[in-house]
């Protein structure tokens, strides 16, 4: 099977079969992220254990990019420290802004490379990033960080 092919299947059955998909509780922050462009939404909610983040959940609508990425996104995320957690982000901010020509950490990515053609197609990158600026939010709050 091609790449891309292969990639595609990732993407599709996260987006079938989502992971932590449903609002849960106990959780410190919750952010709500909107992509008007299109028109994707996102509810999130983490929940820290001192600085591990012990869950995530979230509620979503949109396209299949950016619902399979806020399920990808939270498979790993959830059990790392914060810091561990922010560097796989950054990690996937990084491939997300190489216009196709990244070379993905699958060690570090491990599904979310399946987003690595994603990035030769700008108008949906903000599909793909919007669950994980909502994590983001949603831990700062959790963190105290939001004013
Ligand atoms: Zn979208």
């Amino acid at each position: 099977m091609q790449l891309e092919a292969m990639y595609q299947e990732v993407i599709l059955d996260h987006y079938r079969n989502p992971h932590n998909k449903g609002l849960r509780e106990p959780y410190e922050g919750e952010a709500h992220h909107v992509n008007p462009t299109c028109g994707d939404e996102v509810t999130l909610r983490v929940h820290l254990s001192g600085d591990t983040v012990a869950d995530v959940s979230y509620d979503a609508m949109g396209c299949s990019i950016s619902q399979a990425s806020a399920s990808v996104m939270s498979d790993l995320v959830i059990g790392k420290s914060v810091k561990e957690a922010m560097a796989v982000g950054d990690e996937f901010l990084t491939l997300m802004q190489s216009r196709g020509r990244g070379e993905p950490d699958e060690d570090v990515l491990e599904d979310a490379i399946a987003f690595a053609g994603v990035s030769q197609y700008p108008a949906r990158i903000k599909c793909a990033l919007l669950a994980w600026m909502a994590w983001k939010d949603a831990t700062a709050r959790a963190l105290g960080e939001a004013s």
